[in-house]
């Protein structure tokens, strides 16, 4: 299974390459130099995700039943490894990573922040 770099089209990336891909340690393209990165669709694809499997978390507890929270772990992984499978890389500018590390330094220094006021108070 190889995967597209987004800017030349070859197929160059192989899957666990891809399992490290992100917007801060995007793939650097050894034909044409571009960069390639998880694409948004991941996102919009994470967040329903998400809520159906906290939606069946609750309905598990609430229903004192393994059932739906293990129905929806598993969709969870069905939809992961499709979006995975069929959702290209994307384009990244150099530019782009830069802000997504700044803004992962900033997250992680509020996080600290946060749990030290926490902590202390
Ligand atoms: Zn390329």
């Amino acid at each position: 299974m190889m995967f597209a770099c987004p800017t030349c089209k070859q197929h160059l990336y192989g899957w666990k390459r891809v399992l490290r891909i992100s917007a801060v340690t995007p793939a650097g393209c050894p034909l044409c130099g571009g960069l390639a990165g998880p694409s948004w669709w991941k996102v919009v694809i994470f967040v329903p995700v998400l809520l159906l499997v906290t939606g069946g978390f609750v309905v598990s507890v609430l229903s004192r039943t393994w059932v739906p929270v293990t129905g929806a772990l598993a969709a969870a992984c069905v939809i992961g490894f499709l979006q995975f499978r069929f959702v290209p890389l994307a384009a990244m500018t150099a530019r782009e990573v830069f802000v997504h590390r700044v803004l992962l330094v900033v997250l992680l220094v509020c996080s600290a922040g946060w749990i030290t006021y926490e902590v202390l108070k």
